[in-house]
């Protein structure tokens, strides 16, 4: 038996405390609570762990998605992201045609200063916790080290080193082939030479978006918090660095998010210049209706979900590693998107909402 401290109910415990907080939150009305199975909130007082754990549905197998680590503003700030990141987890397994529920987790915690092998090992405990109905791989600022801790105190984990390993090279090849389609689709064209497009985020899975373009003759413009990671990929594919917020302004054919989610929002939509949004982080609409937002202005979106499926996908063959495999299914990502850009046409529906409505239908049918 897990030791009882992994499951303090922090968030319960917490309102208690603060009237003002519990007349906040309505838990169950969460707009993006959305029917989700299971949500657990951990705390481990020894090692500082505060996490929780998303469970949105099991249908189709058990539930799995990565752990992100981030500094969150508030609790809630996090419940919401865990929830939203955990939909869309299956919503994502669906449309890829995994045999997997959607799941997520998050740690809150400044990933420079929290880090442990404790915290990790606090954290796998936790995972014990569900008995195998949420598997966690790899997100923001969680490494395939850091799975592997956890991995010596728990199975429930995946995307570890030696099997599946390190997600964000399938996800950036899945990323890089959805934009191949969006253009497809868009511009009428099979290559993207000289196509100009602007990189929001070079973190684990936007370095390697930034080579596939590069090779494929795209021009970069790129942003990132990290100057190391700005100068790498400004000297190994000539990319044009830009500051944080005038990346939006950018005269380019593509915006690819790649950092975090909800930057396309008021503030935005009207700057971007780009005719294609694609990137792989998730939840890039800050409100569903941004997508009819885009729509009105003509500019096609790449359901997030469905772009950036492909670390999953490879996660998917943990079990029984074959590279080319995995390669296979990620590679079906280019004609899913083709498939949800021809419903949306035909239907004159955000691309979106057409990828959640797939998405449902799917799980209704079992998988098929
Ligand atoms: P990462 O932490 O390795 O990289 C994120 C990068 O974004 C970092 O370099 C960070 O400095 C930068 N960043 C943060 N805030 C920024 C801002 N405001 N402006 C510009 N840059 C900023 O994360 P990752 O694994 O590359 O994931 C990136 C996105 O893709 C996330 O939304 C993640 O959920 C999503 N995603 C990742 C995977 C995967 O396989 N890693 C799979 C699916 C989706």
């Amino acid at each position: 038996m897990p030791a009882k401290k992994y499951y303090n109910n922090s968030f319960i415990r917490n309102n208690r405390q603060a009237n003002t907080r519990r007349n906040k939150v309505a838990f169950f009305d969460l707009p993006d609570f959305d029917n989700h199975e299971q949500v657990v909130f951990c705390s481990d007082e020894e090692t500082g762990l505060k996490a929780i754990i998303a469970v949105h549905s099991t249908k189709l197998g058990a539930a799995v998605g990565g752990c992100r680590m981030w500094d969150y503003a508030s609790d809630e700030e996090a419940l919401v992201d865990v929830l939203r990141l955990s939909k869309g987890m299956t919503y994502k397994n669906a449309m890829a045609g995994l045999e997997m529920g959607g799941g997520k987790s998050v740690i809150i915690g400044n990933a420079k200063e929290i880090k442990s092998e404790a915290l990790f090992k606090a954290f796998g405990n936790a995972l014990n916790g569900l008995g195998g109905r949420y598997y966690s791989a790899e997100d923001v600022n969680i490494t395939t080290g850091d799975i592997a801790i956890a991995n010596t105190v728990t199975d429930y984990v995946t995307g570890t080193e030696g099997k599946s390993g390190n997600p964000a090279p399938f996800t950036a090849l899945g990323t890089f082939l959805g934009i191949k389609a969006s253009v497809k689709h868009k511009l009428g064209r099979d290559d993207l030479e000289g196509l100009k497009v602007s990189i929001q985020g070079l973190g684990s899975v936007g370095y390697y978006l930034c080579e596939h373009l590069h090779k494929a003759g795209a021009k970069l413009v790129v942003t990132d918090l990290n100057q190391e990671a700005l100068d790498k990929v400004a000297t190994e594919f000539g990319a044009e660095v830009v500051g944080l917020d005038e990346i939006y302004d950018q005269d380019v054919d593509i915006y690819a998010p790649c950092a975090l989610g909800a930057t396309i929002n008021d503030n935005t939509i009207d700057r971007i210049k780009a005719k294609i949004v694609a990137g792989c982080a998730n939840n890039q609409l800050a409100e569903e209706r941004h997508g009819q937002a885009l729509l009105d202005r003509g500019v096609l979106y790449a359901p997030d979900y469905v772009i950036n499926a492909g670390g999953i996908i490879n996660v998917s063959f943990e079990n029984d590693y074959c590279a080319d495999k995995a390669t296979k299914k990620v590679e079906e990502i280019y004609d899913t998107l083709l498939d949800v850009f021809a419903k949306a046409d035909a239907e004159n529906k955000p691309t979106g909402i057409v990828a959640d409505e797939m998405a449902r239908e799917i799980i209704a049918n079992g998988g098929k």
